[in-house]
Protein backbone atom coordinates (compact mmCIF):
# COMPACT_ATOMS: atom_id res chain seq x y z
CA UNK A 1 0.00 0.00 0.00
CA UNK A 2 1.30 3.25 -1.00
CA UNK A 3 -0.92 5.31 1.72
CA UNK A 4 -3.52 6.69 -1.20
CA UNK A 5 -7.24 6.90 0.26
CA UNK A 6 -8.97 4.93 -2.75
CA UNK A 7 -12.85 4.44 -1.38
CA UNK A 8 -15.20 5.80 0.94
CA UNK A 9 -14.10 3.25 3.58
CA UNK A 10 -10.85 4.83 3.47
CA UNK A 11 -11.43 8.46 3.74
CA UNK A 12 -14.45 7.28 6.38
CA UNK A 13 -11.42 5.55 8.49
CA UNK A 14 -8.90 8.22 8.21
CA UNK A 15 -11.87 10.82 9.28
CA UNK A 16 -12.03 12.60 6.56
CA UNK A 17 -15.90 12.00 5.75
CA UNK A 18 -18.54 11.74 8.52
CA UNK A 19 -19.87 8.16 8.78
CA UNK A 20 -23.48 9.64 8.22
CA UNK A 21 -22.37 10.34 4.56
CA UNK A 22 -20.66 7.17 3.67
CA UNK A 23 -24.08 6.19 1.53
CA UNK A 24 -24.05 9.68 -0.13
CA UNK A 25 -20.02 9.14 -0.93
CA UNK A 26 -20.69 5.73 -2.48
CA UNK A 27 -22.92 7.03 -4.83
CA UNK A 28 -20.45 9.74 -6.21
CA UNK A 29 -18.14 7.40 -6.38
CA UNK A 30 -19.69 4.67 -8.27
CA UNK A 31 -19.71 7.84 -10.73
CA UNK A 32 -15.98 9.28 -10.69
CA UNK A 33 -12.83 7.90 -9.27
CA UNK A 34 -11.67 8.95 -5.86
CA UNK A 35 -8.13 8.91 -4.92
CA UNK A 36 -6.20 11.00 -1.94
CA UNK A 37 -2.72 10.76 -1.70
CA UNK A 38 -0.90 10.19 1.69
CA UNK A 39 0.58 13.81 1.44
CA UNK A 40 -2.64 15.55 0.31
CA UNK A 41 -4.66 13.91 3.09
CA UNK A 42 -1.47 14.73 5.71
CA UNK A 43 -2.82 18.51 4.88
CA UNK A 44 -6.76 18.59 5.23
CA UNK A 45 -7.98 19.78 8.39
CA UNK A 46 -11.26 17.45 8.95
CA UNK A 47 -12.77 19.70 11.32
CA UNK A 48 -13.13 22.33 8.87
CA UNK A 49 -16.11 22.47 6.57
CA UNK A 50 -14.30 24.80 4.09
CA UNK A 51 -10.64 23.41 3.36
CA UNK A 52 -9.37 24.08 0.23
CA UNK A 53 -7.44 20.62 0.18
CA UNK A 54 -10.61 18.72 1.01
CA UNK A 55 -12.21 20.79 -1.25
CA UNK A 56 -10.52 19.52 -4.50
CA UNK A 57 -10.55 15.84 -3.23
CA UNK A 58 -12.60 14.81 -1.15
CA UNK A 59 -15.87 13.69 -3.06
CA UNK A 60 -19.10 15.57 -2.21
CA UNK A 61 -22.85 14.76 -3.25
CA UNK A 62 -23.16 17.88 -5.09
CA UNK A 63 -21.29 15.91 -7.67
CA UNK A 64 -24.25 13.60 -8.76
CA UNK A 65 -26.13 17.25 -9.97
CA UNK A 66 -25.94 18.15 -13.34
CA UNK A 67 -26.33 21.85 -14.48
CA UNK A 68 -27.60 23.32 -17.61
CA UNK A 69 -24.65 23.65 -20.15
CA UNK A 70 -22.78 20.50 -18.21
CA UNK A 71 -21.17 17.59 -20.39
CA UNK A 72 -19.38 14.65 -20.68
CA UNK A 73 -16.29 16.08 -22.66
CA UNK A 74 -16.39 19.92 -21.81
CA UNK A 75 -13.21 20.72 -23.74
CA UNK A 76 -14.08 18.56 -27.07
CA UNK A 77 -11.51 16.03 -26.79
CA UNK A 78 -13.25 13.47 -28.51
CA UNK A 79 -14.42 15.62 -31.75
CA UNK A 80 -10.20 15.78 -32.37
CA UNK A 81 -8.84 12.69 -31.74
CA UNK A 82 -8.17 11.34 -35.10
CA UNK A 83 -6.71 8.13 -33.51
CA UNK A 84 -6.54 6.51 -29.74
CA UNK A 85 -4.51 8.61 -27.46
CA UNK A 86 -3.80 11.86 -29.92
CA UNK A 87 -6.06 14.75 -29.81
CA UNK A 88 -4.89 17.30 -32.20
CA UNK A 89 -6.87 20.92 -31.76
CA UNK A 90 -4.19 23.02 -33.21
CA UNK A 91 -2.08 22.90 -36.14
CA UNK A 92 1.42 22.73 -34.46
CA UNK A 93 0.74 21.21 -31.21
CA UNK A 94 -1.20 17.44 -30.13
CA UNK A 95 -1.90 16.07 -27.06
CA UNK A 96 -0.13 12.65 -26.73
CA UNK A 97 -2.18 10.70 -23.51
CA UNK A 98 -0.70 6.98 -23.05
CA UNK A 99 -2.21 6.82 -19.45
CA UNK A 100 -5.78 7.39 -17.64
CA UNK A 101 -4.85 7.03 -14.51
CA UNK A 102 -4.14 10.15 -11.91
CA UNK A 103 -2.01 10.15 -8.34
CA UNK A 104 -5.24 11.91 -7.12
CA UNK A 105 -8.80 12.29 -8.48
CA UNK A 106 -9.39 15.73 -8.32
CA UNK A 107 -13.32 16.94 -7.60
CA UNK A 108 -13.46 19.51 -10.57
CA UNK A 109 -11.36 17.43 -13.67
CA UNK A 110 -12.57 18.01 -16.62
CA UNK A 111 -11.92 14.50 -17.77
CA UNK A 112 -13.33 12.78 -14.97
CA UNK A 113 -15.47 10.78 -17.11
CA UNK A 114 -11.98 8.86 -18.59
CA UNK A 115 -9.88 9.47 -16.44
CA UNK A 116 -9.59 6.46 -13.14
CA UNK A 117 -8.01 3.36 -12.03
CA UNK A 118 -9.63 1.41 -14.46
CA UNK A 119 -8.81 3.95 -16.88
CA UNK A 120 -7.10 2.07 -20.45
CA UNK A 121 -3.72 3.15 -21.10
CA UNK A 122 -2.41 2.70 -24.82
CA UNK A 123 -1.13 -0.67 -25.49
CA UNK A 124 2.00 -0.94 -27.40
CA UNK A 125 0.03 -0.88 -30.81
CA UNK A 126 -2.07 1.80 -29.71
CA UNK A 127 1.32 3.83 -28.62
CA UNK A 128 3.35 3.09 -32.18
CA UNK A 129 0.47 4.09 -34.24
CA UNK A 130 0.11 7.44 -32.27
CA UNK A 131 4.34 8.01 -32.94
CA UNK A 132 3.45 7.43 -35.90
CA UNK A 133 0.49 9.90 -36.49
CA UNK A 134 3.29 12.55 -35.08
CA UNK A 135 5.99 11.42 -37.12
CA UNK A 136 4.25 11.74 -40.40
CA UNK A 137 3.19 15.49 -39.81
CA UNK A 138 5.90 18.21 -39.90
CA UNK A 139 3.79 20.72 -38.88
CA UNK A 140 3.77 19.24 -35.22
CA UNK A 141 6.07 21.25 -33.26
CA UNK A 142 5.20 20.64 -29.63
CA UNK A 143 3.56 17.50 -28.40
CA UNK A 144 1.97 17.84 -24.74
CA UNK A 145 2.16 14.61 -22.91
CA UNK A 146 -0.33 14.45 -20.49
CA UNK A 147 -3.29 11.71 -19.82
CA UNK A 148 -4.01 11.38 -16.98
CA UNK A 149 -0.92 12.05 -15.40
CA UNK A 150 1.62 10.60 -17.70
CA UNK A 151 4.22 11.02 -14.84
CA UNK A 152 2.42 7.84 -13.22
CA UNK A 153 4.07 5.88 -16.06
CA UNK A 154 7.09 3.75 -15.10
CA UNK A 155 10.21 5.27 -15.55
CA UNK A 156 11.24 2.48 -18.28
CA UNK A 157 7.97 3.54 -20.38
CA UNK A 158 7.97 7.24 -20.02
CA UNK A 159 11.94 6.88 -21.41
CA UNK A 160 10.68 4.72 -24.40
CA UNK A 161 8.41 7.92 -25.08
CA UNK A 162 10.66 10.54 -24.91
CA UNK A 163 13.37 8.43 -26.72
CA UNK A 164 11.22 8.02 -29.58
CA UNK A 165 9.71 12.18 -29.49
CA UNK A 166 13.08 13.36 -29.34
CA UNK A 167 14.08 11.29 -32.26
CA UNK A 168 11.28 12.82 -34.49
CA UNK A 169 13.09 15.82 -36.22
CA UNK A 170 10.67 18.60 -36.34
CA UNK A 171 9.56 18.51 -32.64
CA UNK A 172 11.26 21.43 -31.06
CA UNK A 173 9.24 20.78 -27.77
CA UNK A 174 7.92 17.89 -25.54
CA UNK A 175 5.69 19.24 -22.62
CA UNK A 176 4.40 16.79 -19.87
CA UNK A 177 1.15 18.08 -18.04
CA UNK A 178 1.45 16.72 -14.03
CA UNK A 179 0.45 16.65 -10.53
CA UNK A 180 2.91 14.25 -9.59
CA UNK A 181 5.63 16.97 -8.11
CA UNK A 182 3.01 18.27 -5.55
CA UNK A 183 0.57 15.78 -5.00
CA UNK A 184 2.69 12.35 -5.00
CA UNK A 185 6.56 14.12 -5.02
CA UNK A 186 8.30 10.94 -3.98
CA UNK A 187 7.56 9.74 -7.27
CA UNK A 188 9.92 12.26 -8.49
CA UNK A 189 13.17 9.87 -8.26
CA UNK A 190 16.35 9.65 -9.87
CA UNK A 191 15.12 7.02 -12.53
CA UNK A 192 12.12 9.21 -13.18
CA UNK A 193 14.44 12.20 -13.82
CA UNK A 194 16.69 10.36 -16.16
CA UNK A 195 13.47 8.98 -18.41
CA UNK A 196 12.67 12.51 -19.08
CA UNK A 197 16.16 13.05 -20.49
CA UNK A 198 16.56 14.16 -23.91
CA UNK A 199 18.05 16.43 -26.60
CA UNK A 200 14.83 18.60 -27.15
CA UNK A 201 13.28 21.04 -24.67
CA UNK A 202 11.19 18.97 -22.10
CA UNK A 203 8.52 21.13 -19.93
CA UNK A 204 6.82 19.96 -17.29
CA UNK A 205 3.52 22.03 -16.27
CA UNK A 206 3.04 21.49 -12.53
CA UNK A 207 -0.70 21.29 -11.45
CA UNK A 208 -1.28 23.54 -8.16
CA UNK A 209 -4.23 25.07 -7.02
CA UNK A 210 -3.58 26.39 -3.41
CA UNK A 211 -0.25 27.44 -1.45
CA UNK A 212 -0.59 24.54 1.56
CA UNK A 213 0.17 22.32 -1.21
CA UNK A 214 3.53 23.49 -1.95
CA UNK A 215 4.56 21.15 1.24
CA UNK A 216 8.29 20.78 1.74
CA UNK A 217 8.66 17.12 -0.12
CA UNK A 218 6.95 19.60 -2.93
CA UNK A 219 9.71 21.85 -3.31
CA UNK A 220 12.22 19.23 -3.12
CA UNK A 221 10.84 17.13 -5.94
CA UNK A 222 10.54 20.73 -8.19
CA UNK A 223 14.34 21.41 -6.77
CA UNK A 224 15.32 17.92 -8.46
CA UNK A 225 13.72 18.89 -11.54
CA UNK A 226 14.82 21.77 -11.94
CA UNK A 227 18.38 21.06 -11.32
CA UNK A 228 17.88 18.56 -13.94
CA UNK A 229 17.14 21.44 -16.70
CA UNK A 230 13.99 20.87 -16.60
CA UNK A 231 11.93 24.24 -16.78
CA UNK A 232 8.82 24.19 -14.67
CA UNK A 233 5.47 25.68 -16.05
CA UNK A 234 2.66 26.49 -13.24
CA UNK A 235 -0.99 25.31 -14.26
CA UNK A 236 -4.40 26.34 -11.95
CA UNK A 237 -7.77 25.78 -11.86
CA UNK A 238 -9.54 28.86 -10.62
CA UNK A 239 -12.06 26.92 -7.85
CA UNK A 240 -14.72 28.16 -5.61
CA UNK A 241 -13.61 28.29 -1.81
CA UNK A 242 -9.83 27.04 -2.90
CA UNK A 243 -8.13 29.93 -4.87
CA UNK A 244 -11.42 32.27 -5.53
CA UNK A 245 -9.52 35.22 -3.67
CA UNK A 246 -6.45 37.64 -4.61
CA UNK A 247 -4.94 37.04 -1.36
CA UNK A 248 -4.62 32.94 -1.40
CA UNK A 249 -3.66 33.27 -5.33
CA UNK A 250 -0.93 35.78 -4.79
CA UNK A 251 0.58 33.50 -2.37
CA UNK A 252 -0.16 30.81 -4.62
CA UNK A 253 1.79 32.26 -7.42
CA UNK A 254 4.59 33.85 -5.49
CA UNK A 255 5.53 30.16 -4.11
CA UNK A 256 5.51 28.74 -7.41
CA UNK A 257 7.70 31.31 -8.53
CA UNK A 258 9.59 31.27 -5.36
CA UNK A 259 9.82 27.39 -6.56
CA UNK A 260 11.68 28.26 -9.95
CA UNK A 261 7.74 27.83 -11.40
CA UNK A 262 6.53 30.19 -13.96
CA UNK A 263 2.85 31.20 -13.61
CA UNK A 264 1.15 29.68 -17.10
CA UNK A 265 -2.17 29.05 -17.21
CA UNK A 266 -5.05 29.99 -14.63
CA UNK A 267 -8.10 27.81 -16.15
CA UNK A 268 -11.66 28.83 -15.64
CA UNK A 269 -13.41 25.62 -14.65
CA UNK A 270 -14.76 23.91 -17.38
CA UNK A 271 -17.99 22.33 -17.83
CA UNK A 272 -17.64 19.01 -16.55
CA UNK A 273 -20.36 16.97 -15.12
CA UNK A 274 -21.05 17.86 -11.50
CA UNK A 275 -18.95 20.79 -10.94
CA UNK A 276 -20.79 23.45 -10.68
CA UNK A 277 -20.31 23.79 -6.62
CA UNK A 278 -16.87 24.78 -7.80
CA UNK A 279 -16.73 26.86 -11.34
CA UNK A 280 -16.34 30.64 -10.36
CA UNK A 281 -18.16 32.90 -12.61
CA UNK A 282 -16.29 34.62 -15.51
CA UNK A 283 -16.82 38.31 -13.95
CA UNK A 284 -15.14 37.36 -10.71
CA UNK A 285 -12.03 35.94 -12.18
CA UNK A 286 -11.41 39.01 -14.03
CA UNK A 287 -11.99 40.97 -10.61
CA UNK A 288 -9.53 38.57 -8.91
CA UNK A 289 -6.81 39.39 -11.43
CA UNK A 290 -7.79 42.96 -11.61
CA UNK A 291 -6.81 43.18 -7.97
CA UNK A 292 -3.31 41.69 -8.58
CA UNK A 293 -2.55 43.38 -11.50
CA UNK A 294 0.25 45.95 -10.40
CA UNK A 295 0.08 45.00 -6.96
CA UNK A 296 1.83 41.60 -7.54
CA UNK A 297 4.71 41.06 -9.71
CA UNK A 298 4.53 40.03 -13.48
CA UNK A 299 6.12 37.15 -12.85
CA UNK A 300 3.30 36.06 -10.96
CA UNK A 301 0.53 36.91 -13.36
CA UNK A 302 -1.03 33.77 -14.98
CA UNK A 303 -2.95 33.96 -18.00
CA UNK A 304 -6.60 33.45 -17.30
CA UNK A 305 -8.11 30.70 -19.92
CA UNK A 306 -10.89 29.47 -20.98
CA UNK A 307 -11.36 26.46 -23.41
CA UNK A 308 -14.10 27.23 -25.11
CA UNK A 309 -16.79 23.94 -25.04
CA UNK A 310 -17.17 21.93 -28.18
CA UNK A 311 -13.36 21.81 -28.81
CA UNK A 312 -12.77 25.24 -30.15
CA UNK A 313 -9.87 25.93 -27.91
CA UNK A 314 -8.01 28.28 -25.26
CA UNK A 315 -8.89 31.64 -24.90
CA UNK A 316 -7.18 34.55 -22.69
CA UNK A 317 -10.29 35.55 -20.71
CA UNK A 318 -8.54 38.51 -18.73
CA UNK A 319 -9.63 41.55 -17.96
CA UNK A 320 -8.77 43.92 -20.32
CA UNK A 321 -7.58 47.59 -20.19
CA UNK A 322 -7.67 48.79 -23.70
CA UNK A 323 -10.61 49.75 -25.54
CA UNK A 324 -10.67 51.57 -29.37
CA UNK A 325 -12.00 55.00 -29.94
CA UNK A 326 -12.93 54.26 -33.47
CA UNK A 327 -10.43 57.08 -34.91
CA UNK A 328 -7.54 55.16 -34.15
CA UNK A 329 -6.72 55.97 -30.97
CA UNK A 330 -7.54 54.20 -27.66
CA UNK A 331 -8.49 54.45 -24.02
CA UNK A 332 -6.38 52.73 -21.68
CA UNK A 333 -6.92 52.16 -18.30
CA UNK A 334 -3.96 51.81 -15.79
CA UNK A 335 -3.71 49.81 -12.63
CA UNK A 336 -5.66 52.33 -10.59
CA UNK A 337 -8.32 51.97 -13.08
CA UNK A 338 -8.29 55.53 -14.20
CA UNK A 339 -8.42 55.53 -18.28
CA UNK A 340 -6.13 57.30 -20.40
CA UNK A 341 -6.07 58.11 -24.00
CA UNK A 342 -3.20 56.57 -26.37
CA UNK A 343 -1.77 57.92 -27.55
CA UNK A 344 -2.10 61.06 -25.86
CA UNK A 345 -3.21 64.60 -27.16
CA UNK A 346 -0.38 66.62 -27.74
CA UNK A 347 0.51 69.56 -25.11
S1 LIG B 1 -4.59 15.11 -11.96
FE1 LIG B 1 -5.36 16.24 -13.78
S2 LIG B 1 -6.23 14.65 -15.11
FE2 LIG B 1 -5.98 13.74 -13.04
S3 LIG B 1 -7.92 14.04 -12.00
FE3 LIG B 1 -6.67 15.83 -11.47
S4 LIG B 1 -7.16 17.36 -13.04
FE4 LIG B 1 -7.89 15.38 -13.81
Amino acid sequence: MDGTLRTPADLAEAGLIAPERRAEIERVAAEFSVAITAEMAALIDPADPADPIAAQFVPRSAELRVEAGERCDPIGDERHSPLKGIVHRYPDRVLLKPIHVCPVYCRFCFRREVVGPGGEALNQAELDAALDYIRRRPAIWEVIVTGGDPLMMAPRRLREIVAALDAIPHLGVIRFHSRVPVVDPGRVTPELVEALAASKAVFIAVHANHPRELTEAARESCRILVKAGIPLLGQTVLLKGVNDDPAVLTQLMRGLVAMRIKPYYLHQGDLARGTAHLRVPIGEGQAILRAMRGAVSGLCQPSYVLDVPGGHGKVPIGPSYLEPEGDGTWQVEDVGGVRHRYPPEER
